[in-house]
């Protein structure tokens, strides 16, 4: 994968955060003035390199300045258990001993994946930070996603995944975008879970069409065998990491590929969910 070049606005304090953060083997006035320096030093860069909020172009060293941090994150937004479909209350569908809800479709006709987490719905303005970490490489925004799909995974009674794994894009793509974002949100997500990340056991075998232009027959038609998987899935739970989750579609059918492998269970996690096709 290339390493690629990004501005200071998007790693706000890693370089800074390295130096302050220095470990050394033990206090001496030597490393203790080196503490010094580096805290000196910090300080002295977030005031000469002020940064932006992604969001609402307030100064802030952070991705997000602390207004739209506390507003945007975590909706409280009411989702459909198994793909994460926003629902309103008249259309809450409950099956017999089973607590959480679902939507008409996922009833009727589920998913091979069996649940999906979702941060917020794919519209303005949280769809900045999609489109940021997509297209401009903006792999702060990744990370943002990833601590908190971590903190919504500690509050819901999901499992913990055996493995995380990003949705892959095929091999023509990630030349052309030189990164994948999904597995910038799959990373650092992995780590705060505290299981492995590995984004070589599913491949992308089929360079599809753009999504956006198909209708929903379409669009399964079109991912269905686009994947195929080279590590031992049998009896693992997978958890899927992809940016935005539009029909479902290639979720399902990259789902259906693993539990076809031998999977025990798939749940996605996904920043943001387009409320309707
Ligand atoms: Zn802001
Ligand atoms: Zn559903």
């Amino acid at each position: 994968m290339r390493v690629f070049s990004a501005s200071s606005r998007d790693f706000p304090d890693s370089a800074v955060m390295k130096a302050d953060r220095l470990r050394l083997p033990f206090r001496t006035p030597v490393t203790t003035c080196a503490r010094e320096f580096a805290s000196a030093m910090k300080r002295l860069v977030d005031a000469a390199m002020p940064s932006q909020c992604a969001l609402c172009g307030n100064l802030s060293q952070a991705l997000l300045c602390k207004g739209c941090d506390a507003q945007y994150w975590n909706e409280p937004r009411l989702r459909c258990a198994t793909c994460a479909l926003p629902l309103a209350a008249p259309d809450l569908r409950r099956e017999r001993e089973d607590t959480r809800v679902h939507c008409a479709a996922c009833l009727e006709s589920p998913p091979a994946f069996n649940d999906t987490l979702a941060l917020a719905d794919y519209r303005a303005p949280l769809d900045t930070l999609a489109v940021e970490l997509k297209f401009r490489a903006r792999l702060a925004a990744g990370a943002a996603f990833a601590h908190h799909l971590h903190a919504l995974f500690e509050d819901s009674d999901l499992s913990v995944p055996d493995v995380i794994v990003p949705v892959p894009l095929s091999r023509a793509r990630l030349v052309a975008r030189g990164y994948n974002q999904a597995w910038a949100i799959a990373r650092p997500l992995a780590r705060a879970m505290g299981v492995r990340a590995d984004a070589s056991i599913i491949a992308r075998v089929r360079h599809t069409p753009a999504q956006s232009r198909l209708d929903r027959d379409a669009r399964r038609r079109n991912v269905a065998s686009a994947f195929s998987i080279s590590g031992d899935v049998r009896g693992k739970h997978l958890g899927v990491v992809d940016d935005v989750m539009t029909s479902g579609a290639t979720l399902d059918a990259l789902a259906r590929t693993l539990k076809l492998a031998g999977a025990r269970r798939v749940t996605n996690f996904v920043a943001l969910r387009t409320p309707k096709d």
